[in-house]
């Protein structure tokens, strides 16, 4: 028994060798970047060879259950849960939460960046700066209408979120209705999902491999003397980003549901690393969903609904950057924000990441339409872009966490939450 204990305690759990992999393959990936002499060997062979393949592939390999995995999950979740009602009900609510934590972030970083005055005493020239390539943003009335597929096989091969999941759902309340008639069909959703589930899994059991190929190609590309001039800026988003995570949210976790955020945090954690590595809200999708069914005690029915939809259109973190930065460029140009235009950046800032992917640096896209929504200069992005990997990949763990922290409430509210298995005490899935 006791020798059992020791060998148990022996094996690293996942999220501890994820944790090893993120700082090991960052320290390796400064070393590279300082130490190694610039050349073939370094550039070809290791940052954008083997580091580049092993990290990509890593991440492809969770890519490739997106759309299959939402797609399966969604119709088992909302045939499971049958009644438009009901659907209808934790659909609303979830916008609700969405809208009001992201509301809720802008809030905060438009506070903070008010505070510490990131773009005072800043010369443009001082700041290395990129040119903008931004993509035009889509209009509101039709990320609306897109919601909408008119192809869902289209959607489905393109990874367009938020058709996939109206058609989803769509096909799930009918198979409820139709019932035994539809059975064969039924029974073919539900199974290819729980390979998918599975598929998760085995590819979480090289994570650490991959979560340390791509920190360690990152880290050798970034250029540490960019940081220098735009520190405070770099300082104010992540304030902002860790009050939203390890206050707002907990006082909302705490507040709604009288769950511990400590649990919380601990079994959500890894999660948290996967998005901080990839920087894409959309490849954690499948492990974000497994995590809050098997660890959270989270109802399958409604996480296969909510995550997805959140990584679509609940980005928080996005917006604090998006707030920061309005208030770090009109201080750089020398603007003077009044209360109508702060107002205007809360309420675009909102609305700017619906309907947007969850891919990296989409939230510089969306920050066009934030500035100009103000009269502020989009060529302000520049001064930002060349930093913004590091923040992106911040921010990125805070939108799903954001996710997380919304569907548990909606589940608790639904009575739909197992506190048994959230306040159990973690341990390895048990192979089925
Ligand atoms: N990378 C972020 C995400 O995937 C989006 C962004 O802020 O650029 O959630």
């Amino acid at each position: 028994m006791a020798a059992k204990e020791k060998t148990e305690k022996k094996k690293l759990g996942l999220s501890s060798q994820i944790f090893i992999a993120l700082i090991g393959g960052a320290i390796v990936g400064v070393l590279i970047h300082y130490f190694m002499p610039e050349g073939y060997i370094r550039d070809t062979i290791i940052i954008n060879g083997i580091l580049y393949v092993i990290g990509q592939g890593f991440v492809r390999l969770l890519q490739m259950l997106v759309v299959p995995l939402v797609f399966c999950s969604l119709v088992c979740g909302s045939m499971a849960i049958g009644d438009t009602k009901t659907l209808g009900g934790v659909g609303v609510r979830i916008i609700i939460f969405y809208l009001c934590t992201t509301a809720l972030a802008v809030c905060v970083a438009l506070s903070i960046a008010s505070l510490i005055n990131p773009g005072i005493g800043i010369s443009l020239d001082a700041i290395e700066t990129s040119e903008v390539t931004v993509a035009e943003s889509t209009s509101f009335a039709d990320t609306l209408l897109n919601i909408i597929p008119k192809n869902p096989i289209n959607s489905l091969a393109e990874g367009d979120m938020l058709p996939i999941i109206v058609f989803a759902l769509f096909v799930g309340v009918m198979l409820a209705k139709l019932g035994s008639k539809a059975s064969t069909v039924a029974n073919f959703f539900s199974q290819f999902n729980d390979v998918m589930m599975e598929m998760t899994m085995s590819i979480m059991t090289i994570a650490p491999i991959g979560v340390f190929c791509m920190i360690a190609k990152t880290f050798a590309g970034i250029g540490f003397d960019a940081f220098l001039p735009m520190l405070k800026y770099m300082g104010s988003v992540t304030l902002a980003l860790v009050i939203q995570c390890f206050g707002v949210y907990m006082l909302l976790l705490v507040v709604f549901t009288r769950l511990n955020p400590i649990t919380f945090l601990k079994k959500f954690f890894p999660v948290q690393m996967f998005a901080f590595t990839t920087a894409t809200s959309n490849a954690t999708i499948p492990l974000s969903i497994d995590t809050l069914t098997n660890k959270l005690g989270v109802s399958r029915k409604i996480c296969s609904f909510t995550i997805p939809l959140g990584a679509t259109i609940n980005m928080d973190g996005t917006s604090i950057m998006q707030g920061v930065a309005v208030i770090f460029i009109a201080q750089v140009y020398g603007v003077n924000l009044g209360p109508a235009e702060i107002l205007t950046v809360i309420a675009t800032a909102t609305l700017a990441s619906i309907g947007t992917a969850g891919v990296p640096s989409v939230g510089l896209v969306t920050l066009s339409m934030v500035l100009s929504s103000v009269g502020l200069p989009t060529e302000g992005i520049a001064l930002i872009m060349g930093i913004d990997r590091i923040l992106d990949m911040l921010r990125t763990a805070v939108n799903i966490t954001g996710d997380a922290v919304c569907t548990i409430i909606v589940s608790h509210q639904n009575h739909a939450l197992n506190r048994e298995i959230f306040n159990r005490e973690d341990v390895a899935p048990a192979k089925k």
